[in-house]
């Protein structure tokens, strides 16, 4: 326990560390004015600060600045705040208490402290010091722990919301920005179109390179697919299996047709072989496109199961090709 004492007379700064030192406290700094105090514990230079006090003894009169104006600089400083600062008066000048209080002091003492008065003085000062440092130290260990929990709750938001394999948005947060965006555009009377992508004859290619390859081609496919989304408002998620649907508001038939050739196009890119492919040597994929103008007599669900049964025609029209769905009660066309 470091504590500091600043008094201008000799005799009682000597009396009142040499019974500290004797119960124990060895850790004392003495200065004779605040100037000598402050030069000392590098109150006003940050390169030379010493904040390792527990407890100020200050004199009240002193020489040069007075231990009322020390009282509430202390008090006023960032880092010295927190030390509890016990005013010595003489008897003489008990008026002076009143403002040492107001300007921070905790404690007082009058000239010549008797020794029981100066020790339970001191030492309930330090135990509440000690208690305030404890408290101190479990609320930053609960602010560290807070910060914890909010990463790591962002990132269960994540996992959460992310398809594992490719990184994609899930289902879960499919369902969430399908019902967002539904709403939105029902209220603004924009067009809202959803593609479904399948990857063709995928449990073949299972079967003939291995359910690891098949992983990381349908990491390629999805990334690819990513890739061709060109705005942010648009979202791509893993709809299950080697299904992918992309949403796509704002954005009418026209809009859609041209990215799903684009989406094609990317995955003609990838040239990853499929050599169990009765549709071409290479990994191909069929899409179903939905298009609408959100109104309250169709739901969303009903837009996806267009697009569903538009892949459906795809698939059926030969695979590796696109079909579109414009109405629930419409068959759907393909495009070929
Ligand atoms: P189609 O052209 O009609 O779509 O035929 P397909 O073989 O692609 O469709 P099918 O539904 O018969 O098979 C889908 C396959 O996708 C079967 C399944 O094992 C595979 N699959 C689904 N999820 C995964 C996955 O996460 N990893 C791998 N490697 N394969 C998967
Ligand atoms: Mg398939
Ligand atoms: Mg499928």
């Amino acid at each position: 326990m470091s504590i500091l004492i600043v008094d201008d007379s000799l005799v009682s700064r000597t009396f009142i560390s040499d019974l500290l030192y004797e119960v124990g406290f060895t850790e004392l700094i003495l200065c004779e004015s605040i100037e000598d105090a402050y030069k000392t514990i590098g109150f006003n230079d940050p390169e030379t600060t010493s904040t390792d006090l527990d407890l100020i003894l200050l004199d009240i009169n002193l020489p040069g600045k007075s231990g009322i104006d020390a009282c509430q600089e202390i008090s006023d400083h960032e880092l010295f705040c927190d030390i509890p600062i016990i005013v010595i008066s003489g008897a003489d000048h008990l008026e002076g208490l009143e403002a040492a209080f107001k300007a921070g002091a905790s404690d007082y003492l009058t000239k010549p402290p008797s020794h029981t008065e100066l020790l339970v003085r001191v030492r309930s000062a330090l135990r509440l010091k000690t208690e305030m440092n404890q408290r101190k130290a479990r609320e930053e260990d609960l602010l560290i722990l807070n910060d914890r929990l909010a990463e790591m709750n962002r990132e269960l938001e994540r996992l959460s919301t992310t398809d594992s394999l490719t990184g994609l948005a899930n289902r879960r947060s499919f369902n969430e920005f399908l019902s967002r965006e539904w709403l939105r555009e029902q209220r603004e009377q924009q067009p809202f179109s959803v593609i479904m992508i399948d990857i063709d004859h995928f449990k073949s290619y299972n079967d003939h390179y291995g359910h690891l390859e098949g992983d990381v081609c349908l990491q390629k496919v999805a990334w690819a697919l990513q890739g061709a989304l060109c705005r942010p408002g648009d979202l791509l998620a893993r709809y299950g299996g080697e299904e992918f649907v992309a949403i796509l508001p704002h954005t009418d038939l026209q809009g859609a047709v041209e990215l799903t050739e684009n989406l094609h196009q990317r995955i003609r890119e990838l040239e990853l072989e499929h050599e169990d492919s009765t549709v071409a040597s290479k990994v191909t994929v069929s899409a179903g496109i939905a298009s609408v103008i959100p109104n309250q007599s169709i739901s969303p669900s009903q837009v996806v199961a267009m697009a569903d049964k538009a892949l459906y025609a795809a698939k059926q029209a030969g695979r590796n090709q696109s079909a579109i769905a414009t109405s629930p009660s419409n068959e759907a066309q393909s495009l070929n």
